[in-house]
Parts: structure tokens; C-alpha cells; sequence
């Protein structure tokens, strides 16, 4: 009598874990699988506003604006690559 009781609650403990090793896993599986190819309603993270770009007139590259080096040359603000772009142009004025 008791021993067919714990046979039933064993049984049900057991039925636990394998549903929540099933769950785990299939919650890891379509993780893996949906998120980078599903489009989705809602912002999606990994796509960021494009940043706008600042030219260094020195080598003519275009820098982002976070990134680049900002001075003031010959009375306005100008933006640049680098510290050796940033001399140039100071030089240049000077
Ligand atoms: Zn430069």
C-alpha cells in the first residue's frame, strides 16, 4: 500500500523533471533559432540609428561624430580623425 504510493509520486517526480529538461530545452532551441531571423513587432536592439558623420577636412575622411576629435580651428568648431589631423589643421592656421 505504501510502497504503491511511492511508486506514484516517484513516477510523478520523474514526469517533472522531464518536462522541465523538455521546456529548457526547448526554450534554449527556439531562442537560438528565432531571434536573429525573426523581424518581430517592436524596435529590434541590434539595429541602431545610423549615426551621422563629421568630415575632417584635413584627409578627407568621414568620422563619426562620437568619435571624432573636435577643435577649434580659426575661430569655429571642426571636427577630425585624429590628434596628427587636428595639428595639421592647427598649424595650417597658424
Ligand atoms: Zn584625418
Amino acid at each position: 500500500m505504501i510502497r504503491g504510493l511511492m511508486l506514484v509520486v516517484q513516477a510523478l517526480l520523474w514526469l517533472l523533471v522531464l518536462r522541465f529538461v523538455l521546456r529548457t530545452v526547448a526554450a534554449a532551441f527556439s531562442l537560438t533559432r528565432t531571434r536573429p531571423v525573426a523581424p518581430g513587432p517592436g524596435p529590434r536592439p541590434q539595429v541602431r540609428a545610423p549615426e551621422d558623420l563629421v568630415l575632417d577636412r584635413v584627409c578627407h575622411t568621414y568620422v563619426p561624430r562620437s568619435r571624432a576629435l573636435v577643435a577649434r580651428v580659426a575661430g569655429h568648431e571642426e571636427a577630425f580623425c585624429s590628434a596628427a589631423c587636428r595639428d595639421r589643421a592647427l598649424a595650417a592656421v597658424a
